[in-house]
Order: C-alpha cells, then structure tokens, then sequence
C-alpha cells in the first residue's frame, strides 16, 4: 500500500466495540486517518485512549448534528459499519444525510442476505462484507491488533455494487492481512449457518447440558478435569450472547436447515451407541475424522478466492 496517499484518507467506523475497535487500530497502524463514531461518549472516549481512533464524534439516535460533525463525516472516504445486525440498516439510515453521494459504505455484519437487500437500496455504494474474525469477547476493552491477519474477509456484493466500492473495500481488507472471498449473499449465510452459526448452538447447548448434572461432587470434579477439549469445544457458545441471538433471527432459515441436520445426526448416534452397534459407531467416527482433515484441508481456496 503507498502510505503517503493512504496518510490522506480518513476512515470512518461506526460501532466501536470488538470488531470496529480492532479494525481502527490496524487501520491507523496502516496510516489512515480513522473517525470512530458510536452512540455512547465512554465507548468513544475509551477508543481514542486505546489508539483505535484519531477524533470521534457521539451520534445517537437523538444526537445533533452540527456544522462540525457534517464537515467531520463529509471528509471520509468509506465507512465501516460495526454496530450489531439489527443497527446497521438504522445507521446507514442515519448517516445518510451527512455522507457525500460516492462515499462508499460497508457493514461487517455476520449475517449478509437481509443487510445487503436493505443497505444496497438505500445507498448506491453500499457492499457488504464480513470478516472472518473474533475472540468471545465484546466492546472496545476487546479490541485488538492484527485480529483479521490471516482471517477470511467475505465481500458480497450485487449486480449494482459498483467496481470502485468492491475493489476499495478488497484493497484494504487485504492490507489488515486477511484473505479475500467472494460470493452471494445468499451463499455466505448459507455457508456460515454451518461453520459459524451452528457451532455457536452446538456448544451452547453442550455448555447447557453439562450444567444440569445434579451430583455436586461430580458437577465439581468435571468442572476440575474440564481442559482442553472442553475449552474448545466449548469456545464458541461462551461468546458474546447479544451476536448468537442476532445470527438466529437474521438466518433463521439456513440455521434451522443445519440445526434439524445436526439433530439427525445426533439421533443416529444415540440409536447406535444403544445399539452397541460399535463396528456401525467405529465407521462414522472414522469417516468424520477423514472429513474433518479434508474439509479444513481446503479452506480458504475452494470458494471464489481473488
Ligand atoms: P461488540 O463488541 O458488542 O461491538 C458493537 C459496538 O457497537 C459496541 O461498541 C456498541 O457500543 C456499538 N453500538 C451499538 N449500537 C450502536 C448504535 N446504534 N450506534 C453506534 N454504535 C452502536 O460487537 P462485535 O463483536 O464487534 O460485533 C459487531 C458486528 O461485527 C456485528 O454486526 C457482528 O455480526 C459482526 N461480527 C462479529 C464477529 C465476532 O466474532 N464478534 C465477527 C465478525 C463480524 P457500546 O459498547 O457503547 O454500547
């Protein structure tokens, strides 16, 4: 990237909890300018303490915008919306009449079907995108550097998006080190139901039935054995409960379709472990160990990768 045009551009970011705050501070480390805009003056405050920003502005719903404030998000070349789900449609709302029309706009939202369709008709030079990215933490306390190095960035724009939006957004995507896919969006939410969204249910669910054991003495003892394997398995339905529940209500659809799947299955092996059916159990235990291999074998190279 030539640093000397970059040190130009100002960035803005709305949202500035996990995602929005790691990326400020790997942008700013990139040379951009970054503008942190969220609703609350502590969140903000706390996002120029840590470096993720170099000025903000509180804009709530009720917020004015002054003269400053225009001029302020007038002078940004795109925006990255980092708010959760339901507020990225309400904050491009928002913005809207404080953005100049060729400012290009992009959310980082988990979910894209329901986002794009409201975002792209709202703003010509929307694209949607979603990096592939995360701890189980939330806030701006939890922002970190380099979080998107070596992560999968998803870009998924329509047939309008124009070129300059996608390959803007490709651009610095690829300078914070992640590696750029593109799809539809209906075939990245289709996609994550199964590597993100039902994980999440999987292991909240496995947290949940490990909490009804009813024996002190050996809820206690798992508890002290507990190590690795539960700590992974485990990982994703201890994370942030607010996100988890916005990917079941914005894909609803695709995470049913593989929540009823993974039942099926569940079921199967319930039926042949009652069973003893152990050469049956012997079989599907190797066949997952050879799929587990192969699927993550080929990840980030079997979709569009450009
Ligand atoms: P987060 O840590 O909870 O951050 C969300 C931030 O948005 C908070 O700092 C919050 O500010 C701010 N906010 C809430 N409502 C707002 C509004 N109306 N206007 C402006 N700011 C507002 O969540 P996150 O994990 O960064 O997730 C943000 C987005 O990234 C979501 O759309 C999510 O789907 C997506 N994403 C998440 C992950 C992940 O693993 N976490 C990965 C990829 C993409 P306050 O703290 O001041 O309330």
């Amino acid at each position: 990237m030539n640093s000397s045009t970059e040190q130009m551009k100002t960035v803005g970011i709305v949202g500035l909890g996990l995602i929005g705050g790691s990326l400020g501070l790997d942008l700013r480390s990139h040379n951009f300018n970054v503008l942190g805009i969220s609703h609350r003056q502590e969140t903000c405050e706390k996002a120029k303490q840590i470096g993720a920003v170099d000025e903000y502005i509180v804009l709530s719903e009720n917020s004015e915008v002054d003269e400053v404030k225009t001029k302020l998000l007038q002078g940004v070349e795109i925006v990255f919306i980092c708010t959760p789900i339901d507020k990225i449609t309400p904050t491009l709302k928002r913005l809207i009449p404080y953005l100049l029309p060729k400012t290009i706009v992009t959310d980082v939202g988990s979910v894209k079907t329901p986002i794009v369709q409201a975002c792209s008709q709202l703003w010509d030079y929307f694209i949607g995108g979603h990096p592939m990215a995360g701890t189980a933490r939330q806030g701006i306390e939890a922002a970190q550097n380099d979080l998107f190095v070596g992560a999968a960035y998803v870009l998924t724009p329509t047939e309008t998006t124009p070129l300059v939006a996608r390959e803007r957004v490709e651009e610095i995507a690829r300078s914070l080190g992640s590696i750029i896919y593109t799809c539809m969006p209906e075939e990245h939410d289709r996609a994550v139901a199964w590597i993100s969204h039902l994980p999440v249910m999987v292991s909240a669910a496995l947290i949940d039935a490990c909490m009804s054991e009813t024996d002190p003495k050996v809820f206690n003892l798992a508890r002290q054995l507990a190590s690795s394997g539960f700590r992974d398995t485990s990982r994703v339905g201890g994370g942030n409960p607010e996100l988890g529940l916005m990917m079941a209500q914005y894909n609803q659809e695709n995470l049913l379709r593989s929540l009823f799947s993974y039942r099926a299955r569940l079921d199967r092996l319930i039926d042949t472990i009652k069973r003893e059916n152990w050469d049956n159990l012997e079989s599907i235990l190797e066949l997952t160990q050879r799929s587990r291999s192969e699927f993550l074998s080929s990840s980030h190279c079997s979709i569009i990768n450009s």
